[in-house]
């Protein structure tokens, strides 16, 4: 019988070399700048399938102000070497599982943040790309009700949400204000801390047009950061989550014994900054609340963004005012 195995890889079989192509098309840069060196490549290599790895092809990936960072230079010292193809979050379909893989197989939909650290050797190969490789404990089972775009915004955001309410020690019954509520983080954090922690009192802070949106996801009490400056109020809170950079401020409105987690910039104690670890079990414990509807994606209205504007999706993600997530689909 003739077998058409590639010479490379004799291994593979003729069904899988027919699904897996070595060439695949991506965004990739090979210097650190603006948006200017983002270029497509309709011929970069699909990545390696590490024993503990799937290959998924991409449906659908979200961008996070981390790859805008990642690819000004910010995280040069610990980044991984150049050329990079940026994305950490993806939503796609298992199409080759390593030898170690345990409970995923091919034809999974699955969604994660392919990265376990942000800033610490992040994948050389991201989701940007119709493949991308990943650890099997960074993915979990795309949840039923969703479609791909959906959950593409969730992983980094909704994980960063959760580490940040755990560390600070959140629980039934405490009061939060969360800082930049219309955000991809924020608007999951007001979500989780009422529909999934049970927070007695969430407030956030918005500009005037996202004050609704607010209430929409849970706020109790929604704050406009362009009429007043949430420290001058006389409210205090046991827990402020600070997705803005306001460590200084955010620290004002703190109960005695409460604590104030950041996400960028300075802060004093009581406040605290961490950096989020990507964690598949995480989306999977959500995975109920997402099935509901508890808990909801919130893609932003410009998008989802062709696969051919990611350029336009890094340059409206950098103004800052993305109304939760900036998503690229269909990949
Ligand atoms: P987004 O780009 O999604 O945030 C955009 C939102 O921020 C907009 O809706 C905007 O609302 C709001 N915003 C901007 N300025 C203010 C303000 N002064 N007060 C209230 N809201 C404001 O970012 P993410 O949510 O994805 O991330 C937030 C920050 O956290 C980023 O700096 C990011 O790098 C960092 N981050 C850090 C992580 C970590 O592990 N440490 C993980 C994830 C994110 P409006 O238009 O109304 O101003």
């Amino acid at each position: 019988v003739a077998v058409a195995a590639s010479s490379s890889s004799p291994a593979v079989t003729t069904a899988e070399a027919g699904e897996v192509p070595a060439t695949m098309k991506a965004w990739a840069y090979d210097e650190y700048g603006d948006g200017g060196v983002l270029k497509f490549n309709d011929a970069a290599a699909v990545p390696a399938v590490g024993e503990e790895q799937v290959l998924v092809r991409v449906a659908a990936a979200a961008l996070n102000p981390v790859d805008a960072k990642r690819r000004a230079g910010k995280f040069k010292a610990t980044d991984s070497p150049l050329p990079t193809v940026p994305g950490y979050d993806v939503a796609g379909v298992v199409v080759k599982t390593g030898s170690q893989v345990k409970g995923l197989k091919e034809g999974d939909e699955v969604y994660g943040n392919i990265s376990e650290k942000a800033l610490e050797g992040p994948k050389q190969s991201g989701s940007l790309a119709e493949y991308t490789a990943v650890e099997e404990k960074l993915l979990a089972l795309k949840p039923k009700g969703l479609d791909f775009a959906q959950a593409a915004g969730l992983p980094l955001a909704v994980e960063t949400a959760h580490e940040g309410l755990e560390r600070a020690g959140f629980s039934a019954g405490k009061s939060i204000l969360i800082l930049g509520g219309a955000g991809g983080v924020g608007s999951l954090a007001i979500q989780l801390a009422k529909h999934v922690y049970g927070a007695s009192k969430v407030a956030a802070t918005a500009s005037t047009p996202k004050l609704e949106l607010l209430k929409t996801l849970g706020a109790d009490v929604a704050i406009d950061y362009t009429k007043e400056n949430f420290e001058e109020l006389p409210d205090k809170y046991d827990i402020v989550f600070d997705a803005v950079g306001q460590g200084e401020k955010a620290v004002k409105v703190v109960k005695e014994g409460g604590s104030v987690v950041v996400l960028t910039g300075a802060v004093a104690p009581p406040g605290f900054r961490f950096v989020v670890t990507s964690d598949g079990s995480v989306l999977e414990k959500l995975n109920p609340y997402l099935e509901s509807g508890k808990v909801k994606p919130l893609v932003d209205p410009k998008g989802p963004f062709a696969f051919s504007q990611v350029v336009e999706a890094f340059s409206y993600l950098e103004t800052g005012r993305a109304t939760g997530k900036v998503v690229i689909s269909p990949i």
